[in-house]
C-alpha cells in the first residue's frame, strides 16, 4: 500500500500509540490510520491521553496537504474533514475504506488540542458544521476587534445586559435615535 500523499513510497506497518497501529510513509511522514482500529483504541484510552511527541509544534507550522488525496486502497478521492475553527488542517478519509489520512505533525496537533481521541467525531457532518459555525463566529470577531479593539469587550457587556433587559426594545430604539 503506498502512500496517498507521495503515491510512490510504500507505508510501513508502526504504532502511533500503545493499541493504536497505523501505517506511516517515511518519506512525508503522514499516517493512515484505520477507523475501525481507532475506534476501539478511542473507546478503552483514558480522556486525558493525548500524548504530544515531538517538541515544539505547534498548528501553525503544521502544513497539511491542500490538494484532494486518493486512497491508494481504492482509488477514491478522499474527503476533507476540518479539524477545528482554530487551524486550517483537515483530516482526508476514504469514505469506502474508512482510512484517515493526517499529514507529518497532524496526529501532534490533534494531541495539542486534545482532539486525539475525537478522530471519529471530526469526520462526522455535525462535527463539520460546528467548525464552520466556529469559523464564522471567529470571522466576526475579528471584524469587530478590527472596529472597536479593546472596546469590544464592553460592547460584548452591553449586548448582554441588554438581553437580559425588560425594556430592550426601548433602549435599542433609544440608542438608533441618538
Ligand atoms: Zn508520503
Ligand atoms: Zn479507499
Amino acid at each position: 500500500m503506498n502512500c496517498p500523499a507521495c503515491t510512490d513510497h510504500a507505508l510501513q506497518p508502526t504504532k502511533l500509540h500503545d493499541g493504536l497501529p497505523a501505517y506511516t510513509c517515511m518519506s512525508c511522514h503522514g499516517v493512515l490510520i484505520d477507523l475501525l482500529t481507532y475506534r476501539h483504541w478511542a473507546e478503552t484510552r483514558a480522556d486525558d491521553a493525548d500524548v504530544v511527541h515531538g517538541e515544539g509544534e505547534t498548528a501553525s507550522l503544521i502544513e497539511g496537504s491542500a490538494q484532494a488525496l486518493l486512497c491508494t486502497k481504492c482509488s477514491h478521492i478522499m474527503t476533507k474533514y476540518s479539524i477545528s475553527g482554530s487551524t486550517a488542517n483537515k483530516v482526508d478519509l476514504c469514505t469506502t475504506c474508512h482510512d484517515a489520512w493526517l499529514d507529518a505533525g497532524e496526529w501532534q496537533l490533534l494531541g495539542a488540542l486534545h482532539l486525539q481521541g475525537k478522530l471519529a467525531d471530526i469526520v462526522t457532518e455535525p462535527w463539520q458544521k460546528a467548525v464552520r459555525t466556529q469559523t464564522v463566529e471567529t470571522m466576526r470577531d475579528e471584524r469587530l476587534r478590527s472596529l472597536f479593539g479593546d472596546d469590544l469587550s464592553r460592547l460584548k457587556d452591553l449586548r448582554d445586559w441588554l438581553a437580559e433587559h425588560p425594556a430592550r426594545e426601548q433602549a435599542l430604539r433609544f440608542l438608533r435615535s441618538e
